[in-house]
């Protein structure tokens, strides 16, 4: 497998703040891979700046050999770059359909097939199809915010933290429905702060620490390994 997307040694900054400190990882064409790390070590910043949200101060990053540093995030989607950002954020007082179908706001008109098979895999948003987006519970709105990326045909999906602030049930619904995504050819980036769940159906991982990778490995090798199971699944 070769490498899709190359991040290489970027420094991301917030005014004075050095967000990330030469950050570098790779994901192969046909991966899940996690982005650990406690609350502020730099995920939600990494994400932004492949999508296209934030620009490096220093770095590169690469998608298929071609530097896509600086594009910015409308341009990334028409490369396959689609980002689901943390908290969400559906359009509240548009439908279910009406939501779906501005995510493939790229096309003349949103593929059919597509609409099927996000319906399909999220029998929900079918049930609710004509229900208002504020009026979903918050499973429902993650999943129509990850339908509604689908629809926008990703080669790479960006999903930032899609467990947060979910009941066990729908959080193990979600990292399943994650798992099929993948396997129907979509790579993944995932951020999480939930390693155990993310770290089972991921490829590979890469721990933040500040704003730097201190840790990575395959899924296996990080579940089994101390720092991580102290730091992050609660054990000594
Ligand atoms: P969380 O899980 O809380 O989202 P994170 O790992 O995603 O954490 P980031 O949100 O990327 O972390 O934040 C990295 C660092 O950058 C933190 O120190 C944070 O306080 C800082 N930061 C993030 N956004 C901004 C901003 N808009 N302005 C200034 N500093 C910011």
């Amino acid at each position: 497998m070769s490498d899709m997307l190359e991040v290489d040694d970027i420094e991301v900054r917030y005014g004075a703040i050095r967000a990330l400190k030469g950050v570098s990882f790779t994901v192969k064409e046909g991966e899940v891979v996690a982005l650990l790390g406690a609350n502020g070590a730099g995920k939600t910043t990494t994400q932004k700046t492949v999508s296209g949200m934030l620009r490096p101060v220093h770095g590169e990053i690469r998608l298929d050999g071609l530097r896509i540093d600086g594009v910015p995030a409308h341009e990334l989607i028409n490369l396959g770059i689609c980002h689901v950002p943390e908290g969400r954020r559906v359009f509240p007082t548009m439908s279910v359909a009406e939501n779906l179908e501005m995510g493939a706001f790229r096309f003349k008109k949103p593929d059919e097939k597509v609409l099927a098979r996000v319906l399909e895999l999220f029998p929900r948003l079918q049930e609710r199809y004509k229900q208002l987006a504020g009026t979903l519970s918050g499973g429902e709105q993650q999943m129509l915010a990850i339908g509604r990326a689908l629809m926008g045909k990703p080669r790479l999906l960006l999903l930032d933290e899609p467990s947060m602030g979910l009941a066990p049930l729908v959080v193990q619904q979600i990292f399943d429905i994650i798992r099929e995504i993948n396997d129907s050819g979509v790579t993944v980036l995932l951020v999480e702060q939930n390693a155990a769940q993310a770290l089972a159906i991921a490829n590979r991982g890469y721990v933040l620490e500040t704003g730097e990778i201190v840790l990575s490995g395959s899924g296996e090798k990080l579940l089994s390994d101390d720092r991580i199971r102290a730091a992050y699944l609660g054990e000594e």
